[in-house]
């Protein structure tokens, strides 16, 4: 059988530059599984079932939490989002490396339930690129920013939470120091 596979947890504030990392390191390793959340908030713009999450209404999230669909779950700025636990559970035991990117709550039940797992905090150079990137991406309301700033805080306040903190100035730096972490690259 094979060994099974490590399990990475990737946390940061909404704009740090997650989804934009991560799309770097699975084009570099295809070999890496990215977990599909189920969540309660609208498709973004060219946001697709299945690729970027699966959506459901409240009720429909909140009956896989009842039936312990969910590896971990958390609300974050009025909106739920959870992991799927079965393809996380499927991938590990088929030896792939398994990525989770979820907000700070969700990150702490994890440590709890997988306490093997690598989690890794990306951090803004400062709190005001931090509120640049979040504007610049034009994709959210003036609430939801505020929201989303008003958890930043809280996310960065927890930082030393985590096995490693990333910085993201550089993004190919960013991308360099999250494989060593993840101990993609050769010796
Ligand atoms: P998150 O997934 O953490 O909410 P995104 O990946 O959507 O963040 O990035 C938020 C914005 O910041 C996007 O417009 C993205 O292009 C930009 N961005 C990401 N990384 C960097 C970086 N290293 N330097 C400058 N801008 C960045
Ligand atoms: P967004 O609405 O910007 O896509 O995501 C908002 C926040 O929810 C981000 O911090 C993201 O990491 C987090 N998130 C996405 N999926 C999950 C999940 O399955 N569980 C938890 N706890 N947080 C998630």
């Amino acid at each position: 059988m094979a060994d099974n596979g490590r399990l990475t947890v990737l946390t940061g504030p909404s704009g740090v530059g997650k989804g934009t990392l991560v799309k770097r390191l699975l084009d570099q390793h295809p070999e890496i599984w990215l977990s599909v959340s189920a969540t309660t908030r609208e498709p973004r713009g060219g946001e697709d079932e299945g690729v970027s999450y699966f959506f459901h209404s409240r009720d429909a999230f909140e009956s896989l939490v009842a039936a312990g669909g969910l590896l971990e779950w958390a609300e974050f700025a009025t909106n739920c989002y959870g992991t799927p636990r079965a393809p996380v559970e499927e991938h590990l035991a088929a030896g792939r490396p398994v990525l989770l990117e979820i907000e700070l709550e969700g990150a702490r039940q994890v440590r709890t339930s997988f306490p093997d797992a690598f989690q890794v905090f990306l951090a803004p150079p400062s709190f005001a690129e931090l509120e640049r990137r979040i504007r610049g991406r034009g994709t959210d309301t003036e609430d939801s920013i505020q929201r989303r700033l008003a958890r930043a805080r809280e996310e960065l306040n927890a930082q030393n939470e985590f096995d490693a903190v990333v910085i993201n100035d550089d993004l190919d730096q960013a991308l360099k120091q999250l494989e060593t972490h993840m101990q993609l690259l050769a010796l």
